[in-house]
Order: structure tokens, then sequence, then C-alpha cells
């Protein structure tokens, strides 16, 4: 069985090293052209390069997407971009829309071209057109069943791709103009407002017919495929997407440790993942997650729990308290930037690529002039403190619950 790929999203350098440090295979990025998510922090040509040297460091893949639905005017310059993304050593390009997949083809024949998600392939006729066009790898639509992904997989000579985590839109990815309606902004340029997340009164004529006391959404749940990755695995797929470039260090590192147990599990399993299993990997998920999550549209057509009508999200369950920045063995001491409040007292859970949740008492902590510091309140403040295990560079904190994996 090939190696399945973990893809992970980065909105910058410092998420694009630690999905990668925390183990991801791949990692796909937003250049400052010719790339929807317009508003997140995308990368210059001098950072995708960085972004590539630091992931061939690691064996891993830097994909970058170029999957706006462009209009005569956008295409200007987009010939040299590509030629100076094959240059750097970018593995792939994701791209939306055919005309540029044949423009990539033709002027950079190094760079994979992996067809977009906001193609809404789902099914195998759609994955052969895309063959017939030389594409090297499709990106399922997030509205396949599991059993319609294994009949694509099964049915295709091109990489399949699918996402296992992240948000979902209302609408087909890619297919929605409600952001353009309700402010004017093009989801399909990368400037979508999320309008389908606003509450609303819902009027029928001149009568309120939604709950005053209850504002109506139309978000849908976060995906989360925990349950289905082995059957992925062993479907043959090629690649494991996790959504959200717009997410934070400690998201990215929370969510891609827990995939990359989870797969590493799933290979050395033939049977599948016991229930309690994933019931353990779900909780994990749940440190990073603030919105509640389904299955989307694996389990086949989602129901009213899928949606979520009146709230938009549940409370983070650990707090990132900080990172660590060294470790002084000797003296069992690290060195930490803070990054949300805690006090002497508290439980800290530690994990990072080496280390898995490990729980201790902080007991003693102190500032960088050697002062004793009982409330740590001031975010990127250096502290000091001991700690009765090994810790590493990169490690984060969050807090613990004292009955959790205690030392
Ligand atoms: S408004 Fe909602 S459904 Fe439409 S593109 Fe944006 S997130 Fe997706």
């Amino acid at each position: 069985m090939n190696r399945i790929e973990l893809l992970a999203p980065a909105g910058d350098l410092e998420r694009l090293k630690t999905a990668i440090r925390y183990g991801a295979d791949a990692v796909y990025l937003g250049g400052k052209q010719f790339s929807l998510r317009s508003r997140a922090s995308n990368f210059d040509l001098q950072e995708i390069k960085e972004g590539v040297e630091f992931a061939n460091q690691y064996g891993a893949k830097i994909h970058v997407t170029v999957n706006i639905v462009p209009h005569d005017e956008d295409l200007t310059g987009l010939e040299e971009y590509l030629k100076q993304l094959e240059e750097i050593g970018v593995t792939a390009v994701i791209v939306a829309s055919v005309t540029i997949m044949e423009i990539a083809k033709r002027v950079a024949p190094k760079l994979e071209v992996h067809v977009s998600t906001q193609q809404s392939s789902t099914n195998s006729a759609a994955v052969s057109f895309y063959e017939s066009l030389g594409v090297n790898r499709v990106v399922l639509a997030r509205e396949c069943s599991m059993e319609q992904i294994e009949k694509i997989v099964k049915n295709s000579n091109v990489d399949i791709e699918a996402f296992i985590h992240g948000g979902m839109c209302v609408n087909y990815s890619g297919r929605c103009t409600l952001s353009n309606w309700m402010t004017g902004r093009d989801a399909n340029r990368g400037g979508c407002a999320q309008s389908c997340r606003w509450k609303y009164h819902v009027y029928e004529g001149d009568d309120l017919i939604s709950d005053p006391d209850c504002l109506f959404s139309m978000s849908s749940k976060d995906l989360l495929a925990a349950e289905y990755v082995w059957r992925m695995i062993h479907a043959g797929m090629t690649s494991l997407k996790i959504e959200g470039r717009m997410k934070s260090a400690y998201y990215i590192a929370t969510v891609v440790k827990t995939y990359r147990m989870l797969i590493d599990e799933c290979v050395k399993s033939p049977k599948g993942l016991s229930k309690e299993c994933i019931n353990y990997y779900t909780r994990e998920f749940a440190k990073a997650e603030n919105r509640p999550t389904g299955l989307g549209f694996l389990a086949g057509l989602p129901s009213e729990d899928t949606h979520l009508y009146g709230v938009n999200g549940a409370g983070v369950t650990h707090d990132f308290l900080a990172m660590v920045l060294d470790y002084d063995e000797l003296n069992g001491q690290m060195k930490i930037e803070v990054r949300n409040r805690f006090e002497v007292g508290c439980c800290m859970e530690v994990f990072g690529p080496e280390v898995n949740n490990q729980c201790f008492i902080v007991e003693h902590m102190m500032d960088c002039e050697g002062n004793e510091v009982m409330l740590a309140n001031k975010p990127t403040e250096i502290l000091y403190c001991k700690v009765p295990f090994k810790v590493h560079k990169y490690d984060m904190i969050r807090r613990g619950k004292a009955d959790e994996n205690f030392i």
C-alpha cells in the first residue's frame, strides 16, 4: 500500500512549519495572486520558496492554490507566476479552472496539476474527463459519500484526494453567490464573507416565521472524518485533506498530530480501529475544535443533525496556554512564551511531535529577571517553568485536566 498523504493548510510560514513538524506530508497554501482566501495571510514568492526549502528538509511537499475562477482580466501574469512556482520547487498547483489547467500543463510541465474541490467533482466520469486533460489529481467535492468515493477511486487512473476535516459550505463548495449578493464580496475570487453563518430573522411575506429568541443560521457543522479514515486509506486514496488556511498554529498542531497518529494506527490495523480508539481521537480533535462537528456527506445525505440552525459554535475545551521555546534538561526547566492566562497550581498538558499529552501541575515559575511569578497573564511574555519530564522546542502547552495523562 502506498503511504497516504496527510495534507494540511497553512496561512503563513509559522503555520506551514508547525504542520510539517507535527506530521503533515504536504502543506497547501495560497499565493498573493490567483488564489481564493484572498483575505487569508497569503504567501509571496519568497515565502513560498522558504516554505519549499523547509518542507524539503522533512521530505514534505508544498501545493499552491491557483484556484480563482478567472475572468479575462484575471489571467495577466499567470504564465510567469506558474513558471516561478515550478522553478521554486513547488510540487503542485490546485486549480479550479480548465483554462488554468491547460496553461499550467503547457508552461510549467514539472508542476503537478490538482483539480480543486471548487470544481465539484462528484462522479467517475468527471474524474475521467480531467484525466483526459492530463491532470495528476482530483480533489473530490465534499458532497460525496464514502461509497461514492470508493467507487470513484476504483474507476480512476489519477490520484484522488478528499477532505477529512474542517469547514463545510451549506452550498456546493464554490457554487455559491450568497456572499456576492449580501456584501458584494465574490466567494469565487476569495472574498466570501461567510454570509451563510450570519444570524437571520426569517419572514414569509410580512410574517416572522423564525423564533425571535433564536435567530436562524444556515451554518453546517464542521467535518470530522476520523471514523472513515481507515476506509479511505484502504480504498486506495492518495491524499487526505484538512481544511482551514485561516486557522491558528495551535489548531493546526492539534489536528495534524491527531490525524498523523490516527492514520499511522489505521495503516497498522488490518481490521480497522475500535470504537474506543475512534472516541479517543475524537476527544483529541475536540481540544482544537471550537465548532460542533459531524460526518458531512460521508454517511450519505446529511440530516438535520448536520446543520446548525441556531448556534454557530461551542466553547474551546482546552486553552492554548504557551509555546515551549527551549528546555534545560539539567535543571528540568523549560522556557515558554505565554499565549493565555494561567497560574501556579494549574494543570498543564504538553504535546508536540515527540510528546503525547503529558500533564503536570505548575509548581514554580519565574520571569527573565528571576522573579517568582504566580500568574501568567501577559501574552508573548517569556517565563521559565519547572517541568517533570523532557520537552522540546515547539512543543505546545494547553490547559489540562488533573485526572488525564498525569505525571
Ligand atoms: S457564504 Fe457560506 S455557503 Fe456560500 S461560499 Fe461562503 S461559506 Fe460557502
